[in-house]
């Protein structure tokens, strides 16, 4: 499993094959199933249909390790060019992003100027009390410096949250910490490759570890000090324990929620608004899908199925 996963991180990496696949056709294909629209506008216009089924979004700009100072402007412009649209449409949604769409590989300075700049225009165009900016968490190297940049955005006031990933050794040390200080906390397995030294690497340790921190995140220390437990997740056994914790323990439904990627587990995610639960779906759009697809490929072989059967009609 590692090994796939290695591969499709490779893929999604290639200059070669990214350049390839984003000139040919299959994108409309594609997108039917995992991807929100081509464009801002279209994204904007599938998270109002989503809103009519009772599910919110997180809006996500398709693309990823900008790593010239051209590229990061283009992509931060691609991220603003949302903001008036869905005010305009009358959402209040999540916006992820990657700190390597901002310019981390430039320097963190400039990713922190940068992710100021959306946080404040964010603040100016929110009206709802769960918008936020959500910074997503890359590879084990950069988790200190991306939750320093979240820090740095919470003390200046502005409306930030941050994804923990389950499978780090450090991660329920960090989950303490945000929980001191009343965090918006997306927890999430981990999709990253990584090594023994830093991370659990067996599927039943990641799901136990994953566990616990549910218990820290909806811990009566976590509801008195105003955390939103976040469960970034498609695993039904990790959600029935979330909503098992929060049931117990009094969170009601507008204290938590659940959010999984646009396309995955279509069924499930119905149940569960149905169920009443909390569900917010990460709606990318954009012209970059080619990185995407393949990393749901390689989090989940399965997936494979689901971009076949789009890509191919059957
Ligand atoms: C909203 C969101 C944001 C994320 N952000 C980040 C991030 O910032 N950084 C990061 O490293 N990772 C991120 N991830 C990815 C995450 O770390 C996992 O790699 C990914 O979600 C797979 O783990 P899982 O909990 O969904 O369940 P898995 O461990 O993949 O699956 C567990 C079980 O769930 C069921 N299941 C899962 N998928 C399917 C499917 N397609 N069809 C049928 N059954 C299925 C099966 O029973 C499976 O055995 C994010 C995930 C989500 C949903």
């Amino acid at each position: 499993m590692r090994l796939w996963r290695k591969l499709m991180i490779g893929l999604a990496r290639s200059e070669s094959i990214t350049g390839f696949m984003h000139g040919s056709r299959l994108m409309n294909r594609f997108s039917r199933q995992f991807v929100g629209g081509g464009n801002a506008l279209e994204g904007v216009q599938r998270a109002d249909e989503l809103r009519k089924r009772g599910i919110s979004a997180s809006m996500f700009v398709l693309g990823e390790y900008e790593d010239t100072e051209e590229r990061v402007r283009s992509m931060v412009s691609d991220l603003e060019e949302v903001f008036p649209l869905l005010r305009e449409a009358g959402l209040d949604q999540h916006v992820s992003v990657d700190p390597t769409q901002i310019g981390s590989m430039l320097s963190w300075e400039s990713c922190r100027e940068n992710a100021v700049r959306l946080g404040e225009e964010m603040a100016g165009h929110a009206s709802g009390r769960c918008t936020a900016l959500m910074v997503d968490m890359e590879d084990a190297s950069v988790t200190a410096p991306t939750l320093d940049l979240y820090a740095a955005l919470k003390d200046m006031g502005l409306p930030v949250a941050v994804t923990v990933q389950a499978y780090l050794h450090r991660s329920r040390e960090d989950i303490e910490n945000l929980v001191q200080g009343g965090a918006m906390v997306r927890l999430v397995k981990g999709a990253f490759a990584e090594d023994g030294s830093v991370a659990l690497t067996s599927r039943k340790d990641i799901d136990e570890r994953y566990r616990e921190l549910l218990g820290v995140l909806f811990s009566d220390q976590a509801r008195e000090s105003g955390v939103y437990p976040v469960i970034g997740s498609h695993d039904h056994r990790m959600i029935e324990h979330a909503v098992k914790l929060a049931d117990e323990r009094g969170w009601s439904r507008e204290q938590w929620e659940v959010e999984m990627l646009l396309g995955v587990r279509p069924q499930y995610q119905s149940e569960l608004v149905r169920q009443g639960v909390s569900l917010r779906a990460y709606l990318p759009y954009g012209r970059k899908w080619w990185p995407y697809s393949v990393r749901r490929i390689g989090e989940n072989p399965r997936n494979l199925w689901f971009v076949g059967r789009s890509v191919f009609g059957v």
